[in-house]
C-alpha cells in the first residue's frame, strides 16, 4: 500500500520521503504517517516515516511538508 504525499511541492512515496530525510536511498521504508508536532522552523505539517538505512538499522525520520526541515530519532 503506497500513499503519496506532497512535500515541498513534490509528490513523495515513503521511500522517497525517507531518501529526502537521509540524503541517500534507503533499503526499505514503512508507510508515511502524520507526526504529532509542527515544524519548529515554519510551523508547517510534519510527516513521519520509519525506514531502514541499512540492514542493521531502523530509524524514524520526520520531515516538514513545507520547508527543508527534517529530523531523525538517531542519538
Ligand atoms: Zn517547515
Amino acid at each position: 500500500m503506497s500513499e503519496n504525499r506532497v512535500v515541498q511541492g513534490r509528490m513523495v512515496t515513503a521511500e522517497t520521503l525517507a531518501e529526502l530525510i537521509e540524503g541517500e536511498p534507503v533499503m526499505e521504508a514503512e508507510s508515511i504517517s502524520e507526526a504529532d508536532r509542527d515544524c519548529p522552523d515554519c510551523g508547517g505539517d510534519v510527516l513521519s516515516v520509519g525506514y531502514m538505512p541499512s540492514v542493521t538499522a531502523f530509524v524514524v525520520g520526520q520531515k516538514c511538508q513545507d520547508c527543508s526541515w527534517s529530523d531523525t530519532d538517531r542519538d
